[in-house]
């Protein structure tokens, strides 16, 4: 089981993430992954940020918040018989923080090595707050740094596991605790080269952290506790009668993730695929609700398209050749290799003719390192005047309809774009692979409410 920030947020939180825990616990032998508690990634890193500008106030008092909450929710949580021991090693784990922090500010620098280092201390801290509460209840549980466990490649902020070793590691760390009864509770998001350089795996990715240890220990289920009822079939702040999905395949809860959907990871469903182990996404906050079912395939068919999803903070560069020395193909290789080299993801492709221009979606963030990589790797066509001007539009949104069942269900798209441009949005591209699973749109910024609205309607996912 994996519970998320706000899972994890509070005492009461921590208590209920506790309970969930002994009644599987009870049952079966169960192995946990932690996020943080809500926030403190972010206050973690904005630390190492003031770190890196020397301001020494702003980084103490950063770590007196840190310090606070923890320590309140240790008070809230433990008898005063623990209070101290676990007070002591908040405050050690804190220490260690500092120090690379420290190190940060004399340096004038931020490391991206430095910063995996530091910065999994929040799931440190949390992991052993959820440990000691436990224990305390009767639960035999242990606090396990994912860093003993998880090895990855050395790809500092956004590293990916390499899965054999890391299964090594867990019957070395891990099965002797299940063994034994003891639920290890493991820290999300971190892990650490095969040489012991600590290493986590992007943002958010304590999912991803939770099915690398399923994998790991063959799970027979995955449990990913949020704060919402399950997968849904759209934003629920944006569609009123958005409805949560019974089930939905891997295929579609990673195409649902990768398109903007906040409620998985998407790196998360990979290492399952291969071993077929499920997943159940769960609301800690409601845990009467089922949750949505994730699994290789639906026990009754999907029809047509089930969920529509939207992402605003992407840009869309296009590239034209202009002059048939070049072809096309050649651009584009030489583009894709850009963007390859600066590891940035193309969220959508699309072009009509090769020899015309053709265009790609990635995130906003992204675009001045994507754009200086396009500049470099085709600066001699752009100087032989082969290639016009890159263009890019920042203000449009990316819109995703996703369905197992859209495949060969003649009319779909038709009725997706008449139902857009009834809501005069206008579509700037489209593209669809031939695996059918999901229609991209790429509209301007204003219109991507309107459109999710009446995609969800005429579709009748809500129904
Ligand atoms: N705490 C990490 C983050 O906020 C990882 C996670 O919660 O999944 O990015």
């Amino acid at each position: 089981m994996k519970f998320g920030g706000s899972s994890m947020g509070s005492a009461d939180r921590i208590r209920v993430a506790a309970q969930l825990t002994a009644d599987q616990q009870s049952q079966r032998p169960t192995a946990v992954v932690v996020s943080a508690m809500s926030k403190v990634t972010d206050l973690l890193l904005d630390t190492l940020r003031h770190a890196e500008n020397n301001d020494p106030d702003a980084v103490a008092q950063n770590l007196a918040t840190l310090r606070s909450r923890h320590h309140a929710t240790a008070q809230n949580l433990l008898p005063a018989a623990l209070l101290e021991a676990t007070l002591g090693e908040i405050d050690s784990i804190l220490a260690e923080f500092e120090r690379i922090a420290k190190g940060m500010q004399l340096l004038g620098d931020r490391p991206s090595r430095s910063v995996d280092e530091a910065i999994a201390v929040g799931e440190r801290l949390s992991a052993l707050l959820l440990a000691a509460y436990l224990n305390n209840q009767g639960t035999p549980a242990a606090a396990v740094n994912a860093a003993r466990v998880i090895v990855t490649d050395a790809v500092f902020g956004n590293a990916t596991p390499l899965l054999d070793l890391t299964r090594k590691k867990a019957a070395e760390h891990l099965a002797p605790l299940l063994a034994a009864q003891v639920v290890p509770i493991l820290t999300g998001f971190n892990g650490a080269t095969a040489d012991g350089k600590p290493t986590t795996l992007g943002r958010g990715g304590s999912d991803f952290s939770a099915s690398i240890v399923a994998y790991a220990l063959d799970a027979a289920e995955l449990w990913i506790w949020t704060d919402v009822d399950g997968i849904m079939s759209a934003d629920p702040r944006l569609v009123h009668n958005a409805k949560v999905l019974a089930e939905v395949t891997y295929a579609e809860a990673a195409e649902l993730a990768y398109n903007g959907a906040k409620v998985l990871h998407p790196r998360t469903l990979a290492p399952l695929v291969e071993k077929k182990i499920p997943v159940w996404s769960k609301n800690s906050f409601n845990t009467a609700a089922p949750g949505t079912y994730i699994a290789p395939s639906l026990t009754s068919p999907g029809q047509g398209a089930r969920a529509v999803t939207s992402m605003a903070n992407v840009a869309m560069v296009s590239l034209e050749p202009a002059s048939a020395e070049v072809t096309g193909t050649r651009i584009m290789a030489r583009a894709l290799d850009a963007l390859a080299m600066v590891g940035a993801e193309v969220l959508t492709f699309s072009s009509s003719s090769y020899r015309q221009s053709f265009c790609f979606l990635i995130r906003q963030d992204e675009l001045p390192l994507v754009l200086q990589a396009l500049r470099e790797t085709l600066a001699l066509e752009i100087e032989h005047g082969y290639l016009r001007p890159i263009e890019v539009d920042d203000n449009v949104g990316l819109i995703a309809v996703v369905g197992e069942g859209m495949r060969g269900s003649a009319g779909l798209a038709g009725r997706i774009f008449t139902a857009v441009s009834r809501e005069q949005v206008n579509i700037i591209a489209i593209a669809q692979g031939s695996s059918e699973l999901t229609i991209n749109l790429v509209v301007p910024r204003h219109g991507v409410e309107k459109a999710v609205k009446a995609i969800h309607a005429e579709c009748r996912m809500g129904d």
